[in-house]
């Protein structure tokens, strides 16, 4: 047994009683029945670019570094591309750019591995890793073996999944398979449109991945340089009468409720912005002053200097707006 730090961009301290690289199937499997069968918890670990994560983590922390990448072309313009659970989210992306492979554009740079990416179904710009997926490959805790889940049966929603609801961790994920090639350009979303808009009538996927790159680049700070876990809240849904409630006081836009459920989507950011919390500074954390979503450690806070801060801010929307914020990282550890 080995304790070690556990790696994330929030740059938080915090050590795992003992930590161990994974780097093939058998291995994960291996220790993962031993955890499970000396009843010491085990949590899986990609990138550590959606954790919150407080001083210590009990039992063993399983870094996943299983790696590979293959892309099949099985008709013109239709493509499986199987990555391992360690690849880099950005090598799929950038690998499907480089064969001209449509549907990725919008999901350039964002932070992480491949196996955390079914976990919250990650989106950004109007695309979500859902509408791509064909499969899933986990190491199933409960049933000791791996098993293969389709999209439906991930049961994919607004950054959820069944990976993210099962709260027992219990599959760990090795392996994703993506079908690619036949969606349209998604560019409706308003930035997205704006950032086209500067460059003429240009319309391929390299322009919209270049427009992406380039709005990521100027509202999110970089977590090579300052501790952030992206977006700290979800966008929330609200009923329309709660909508119109809102809209007396503020300007806010509105978009459909994903999955049909009724309500409507509203960005998180503006209700944080309205409420004045854009740029506020507690210790040692900060609400990023270009994207209110963000909290940032400016050096040396813990995981509960962060969700003090985000504890404040969910009670004052929740008692100005009367809407409930939902954290999306993962928080993980004890003190
Ligand atoms: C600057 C910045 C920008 C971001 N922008 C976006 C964005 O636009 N859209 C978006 O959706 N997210 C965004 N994120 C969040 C983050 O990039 C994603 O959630 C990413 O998928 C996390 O990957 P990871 O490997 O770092 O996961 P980790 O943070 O290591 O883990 C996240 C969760 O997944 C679980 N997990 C990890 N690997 C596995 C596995 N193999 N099997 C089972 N469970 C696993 C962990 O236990 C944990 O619960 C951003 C983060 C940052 C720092």
């Amino acid at each position: 047994m080995s304790s070690g730090r556990v790696p994330n961009t929030l740059r938080v301290d915090c050590v795992a009683d003992d930590i161990r690289l994974v780097r093939d199937e058998d291995d994960l499997a291996e220790q993962l029945v031993h955890a499970d069968t000396h009843e010491v918890p085990a949590t899986i670990i990609g990138g550590g670019s959606n954790l919150v994560l407080r001083t210590r983590l009990p039992g063993t922390a399983i870094l996943v570094r299983l790696r590979g990448v293959a892309f099949e072309r099985l008709a013109e313009a239709d493509w499986r591309v199987v990555a391992a659970a360690g690849e880099n989210w950005q090598t799929i992306v950038d690998g499907a750019l480089e064969r001209g492979i449509g549907g990725l554009e919008n999901l350039t740079l964002i932070p992480g591995s491949v196996g955390a990416a079914p976990v919250q179904n990650i989106g950004a710009y109007g695309r979500e890793l859902s509408e791509f997926v064909e499969s899933v490959t986990v190491f199933d805790r409960e049933r000791q073996c791996y098993s293969t889940l389709t999209g439906p049966e991930c049961a994919f929603g607004y950054r959820e999944s069944v990976f993210k609801r099962d709260a027992s961790h219990r599959h760990a994920i090795t392996r994703i398979a993506l079908r690619l090639g036949g969606a349209a350009l998604a560019t409706d979303y308003p930035d997205v449109a704006r950032e086209l808009a500067k460059r003429g009538r240009s319309r391929d996927r390299g322009t919209v991945a270049d427009a992406v790159a380039t709005i990521r680049r100027r509202k999110l700070p970089d977590p090579g340089r300052i501790g952030n876990v992206g977006s700290f809240f979800k966008n929330p849904v609200v009923a329309l009468a709660r909508l119109d409630d809102i809209r007396a006081r503020i300007d806010i836009d509105d978009y459909p409720a994903p999955g049909g459920t009724g309500g409507r989507k509203i960005p998180a950011a503006r209700l944080i912005d309205a409420a004045g919390w854009k740029g506020v500074r507690q210790d040692r954390v900060q609400v990023w002053p270009l994207q209110p979503l963000v909290l940032v450690n400016l050096g040396g806070a813990t995981g509960n200097e962060v969700l003090d801060l985000a504890a404040r801010i969910t009670d004052d929307v929740q008692r100005r707006y009367g809407v409930a914020l939902e954290l999306e990282p993962a928080v993980l550890g004890t003190d």
